[in-house]
């Protein structure tokens, strides 16, 4: 992959992060909920389906954050866009769709069947 095409992934990885750092700031339910629930965190039974939805959605933001850490680093190591399984090149395409993904199509299809 040249240069070029390296700082344009970076650039789409970090933007990403950007939003999805806002988003997670931006949503009320994370202020309000460790207000009124201090020192009681484990305690999730009576919270209502919305919350649930939103803890799952700070899961997977958190989640989708940290793949874009492991891209950046990798951007950084010269190993972007090679499949982390079977070492071959992950196709453009693929990167443009899922630019932090570490899988080239044939390994992800692999994980799962
Ligand atoms: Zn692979």
């Amino acid at each position: 992959m040249d240069k070029r095409q390296l700082q344009h992934h970076k650039k789409i990885l970090l933007k990403k992060r950007e939003e999805l750092l806002e988003s997670i700031k931006r949503n009320p339910f994370r202020e309000e909920g460790l207000e009124a629930r201090k020192g009681d965190l484990a305690d999730l039974s009576d919270r209502n389906s919305n919350n649930v939805i939103n803890i799952h959605l700070k899961e997977t933001e958190a989640k989708l954050i940290r793949a874009i850490d492991e891209a950046l680093l990798r951007l950084e190591n010269g190993k972007y866009g090679i499949c982390t399984t079977c070492g071959k090149e992950i196709s453009r395409a693929r990167l443009e769709a899922v630019p932090w993904t570490r899988l080239c199509i044939s390994c992800k299809e692999k994980q799962y069947k």
